[in-house]
């Protein structure tokens, strides 16, 4: 008998996790299935294969971010009331006046990044925490640390019942996380006025820091490679409009 599909096919998070792990290149999926509030669709799933389509066009190359951006369904980081805006190319507004960032800018970030599994990431700004999923999946281990209170523990609820084991740390990320630095890579998701030593100083020699950098309505994208204990380089990727960094090595707001 041919099975009568309908357009609006719900999924668990079994098989949402099938999907983070299949990212990975896992083929065995264990997890127990547990029926949950968040749900993935084949329309979501194919509004998230047009937003790659899209990703693509703009100059996204790299397979293993394009992977991680069909793999993670951004609807779970977005505000409940616009679900069907989760799938535009476009920043949104979320709680404490901050923003998830647009997907073509998470995925500019993270293709600088050259991200390979087992990575050590630090990442500053959590917000919604769609960033550090597609981190995750990559295979890369990441700690989020995220200054307004309310969007940390929203963020580790949610990574609990996703099942993504990333460390989530309230704070000022303006000063990295030295205790658990070095890093192989470290993303800066909010404006910085400038890039400070003590930042980049947590990189690991061959590490590479990504960061907009600028003023309050402006910034380049910066990438820096750290070379030697005393020696890194700089490049510029293109103008971006991020929220400002706060903190002792932020904007005074
Ligand atoms: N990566 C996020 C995502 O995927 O949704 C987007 C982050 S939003 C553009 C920038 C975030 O940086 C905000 O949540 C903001 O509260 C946070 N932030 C700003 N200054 C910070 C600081 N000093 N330490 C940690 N987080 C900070």
């Amino acid at each position: 008998m041919i099975p009568i599909l309908t357009t609006y096919l719900s999924f668990s998070v079994h098989e949402i996790r099938c999907n983070f792990l299949s990212a990975k290149n896992i083929d065995i999926c264990c997890v127990p299935k547990t029926k949950h509030l968040l749900q993935d669709t084949y329309k979501l799933k194919g509004k998230r294969a047009q937003l790659v389509s899209e990703l693509k066009s703009l100059g996204i190359h790299a397979p293993n971010v394009l992977r991680a951006v069909d793999a993670v369904p951004r609807h779970f980081f977005f505000p409940k009331d616009f679900l069907d805006k989760a799938y535009e190319n476009i920043a949104f507004p979320i709680e404490g006046g901050q923003t998830i960032s647009q997907p073509f800018t998470v995925a500019m970030q993270t293709q600088l990044l050259e991200i390979k599994p087992e990575d050590k990431v630090l990442e500053i700004g959590t917000g919604s925490g769609y960033q550090s999923a597609i981190l995750k999946v990559m295979g890369a281990n990441v700690y989020s640390i995220e200054t307004v209170e309310r969007l940390h523990q929203t963020a580790k609820m949610l990574f609990r019942k996703l099942g993504l084991d990333i460390a989530t740390i309230y704070g000022d990320g303006s000063k990295g996380l030295p205790e658990l630095a070095p890093f192989d890579k470290i993303i800066l998701t909010a404006a910085a006025p400038q890039l400070v030593t003590s930042l980049t100083a947590q990189l690991q020699i061959g590490g590479k820091l990504v960061a907009p950098v600028g003023d309050l309505a402006v910034q380049k994208m910066i990438l820096v490679t750290r070379n030697g204990d005393n020696e890194y380089t700089e490049s510029s990727h293109g103008d971006f409009n991020f929220v400002p960094l706060t903190g002792s090595n932020g904007w005074a707001i």
